[in-house]
């Protein structure tokens, strides 16, 4: 392997960014400098529509380690952290946050613990949740409980802010699924984890892009991608109806006997409401695991990249405003 290969790959999602993308940058490079490795700081533009790739061109002049992508659209932060761990070249990788909510203080912390005592996942765990709105709070924790619940992973106060050593990405590059989890798929990885831990800093610029449906989707797609127990409670559910069905079919028939019939009208109201209600729960599980597979069997690209940029390739054709297209497997 060449001798200038960066030892660390930073990987740092971006959507709508722009106001704050300079500062955090610069000191996400100040403290991947302090670790005193080569580096490469991989920024994914997940889409974004306002100046991200503006700042990005600029910066790529200021900062000879960057390397920016493009993506062709907003594909969500998974899928653009898949983009960056990729492209990524380095032992170790670290995923952090645009916004400075991670703080990059805590990288050369995260890779002393990685080079020095060996670890291959160091994870960043927050401390307290920052300012969130009560229901995001509210939500977050519930998820985090039933998803305990449902994969036996406790992934509560975990985030995206990890490193990961070269070994540890290899595995994870092999993953298939187009949909990816990217805190629970790392626990499912194993290795040697160790946790360094962080408050959570207010937002630098620019707002959260979370919103409730985006939120509660990632929690439908981290439960279906671990766990089947929603499918099989279905089947319980099925076998307590048919048994309450027995109960009450056996009375319905003992007053039948007894020429004591007619006052059963309540009961059947009633159980068609509870049938109709569970049938209609568990066609939903089915149909949401359905729509897992189907999107998995088209087997679709995660990402599509509209184009990247290196310091290098931004000296080469500043006036053109956009870079020249690198082919994918050089970057
Ligand atoms: N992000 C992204 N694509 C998206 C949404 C977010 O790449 O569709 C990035 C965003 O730029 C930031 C990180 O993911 O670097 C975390 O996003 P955000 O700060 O909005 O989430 P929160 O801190 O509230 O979890
Ligand atoms: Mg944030």
């Amino acid at each position: 392997m060449a001798g200038d290969m960066p030892r660390l790959s930073l990987i740092v999602p971006a959507f709508q960014e722009a106001d704050g993308l300079a500062a955090s940058l610069r000191t996400i490079r100040e403290a991947a400098r302090s670790t005193e490795l080569s580096f490469q700081l991989i920024v994914v533009d997940d889409g974004s529509t306002d100046g991200t790739w503006a700042a990005l061109q600029t910066l790529a002049g200021e900062i000879a380690e960057l390397i920016a992508i493009r993506l062709s659209r907003n594909f969500g932060k998974e899928a653009a952290i898949c983009a960056g761990l990729d492209r990524a070249v380095g032992e170790a990788c670290i995923v952090i946050d645009a916004d400075l909510q991670h703080p990059p203080r805590l990288i050369p912390e995260m890779v002393q613990r990685w080079q020095s005592e060996g670890w291959d996942v160091v994870e960043a765990v927050k401390l307290s949740r920052g300012r969130e709105p009560k229901w995001q709070r509210w939500m977050t924790r519930g998820f985090y409980r039933s998803a305990a619940w449902l994969t036996g992973d406790n992934l509560q106060d975990a985030s995206d802010f990890k490193l990961l050593d070269r070994r540890v990405v290899d595995e994870w590059r092999r993953f298939g699924e187009r949909a990816t989890f990217f805190r629970g798929l790392v626990a499912w990885l194993g290795f040697r984890r160790t946790q360094v831990f962080f408050e959570v800093a207010p937002r630098q610029a620019g707002r959260s892009r979370w919103s409730m449906g985006t939120l509660s989707a990632l929690a439908v797609r981290a439960v279906t991608s671990f766990s089947a127990l929603p499918l099989q409670m279905v089947s319980l559910l099925g076998v307590a109806t048919l048994l309450l069905a027995a109960v009450l079919g056996a009375q319905a028939i003992r007053l039948w006997v007894e020429g004591e019939a007619l006052p059963g009208f309540t009961t059947v109201i009633l159980l068609q409401l509870i049938i109709g209600g569970f049938l209609m729960v568990s066609l939903g599980i089915i149909g949401t695991y359905l729509a897992r597979i189907y999107d998995e069997v088209k087997a679709r690209p995660r990402y599509i990249v509209r184009e990247a940029l290196t310091a290098r390739t931004a000296e080469r054709a500043p006036a053109l405003g956009r870079a020249a297209e690198i082919d994918e497997g050089r970057l």
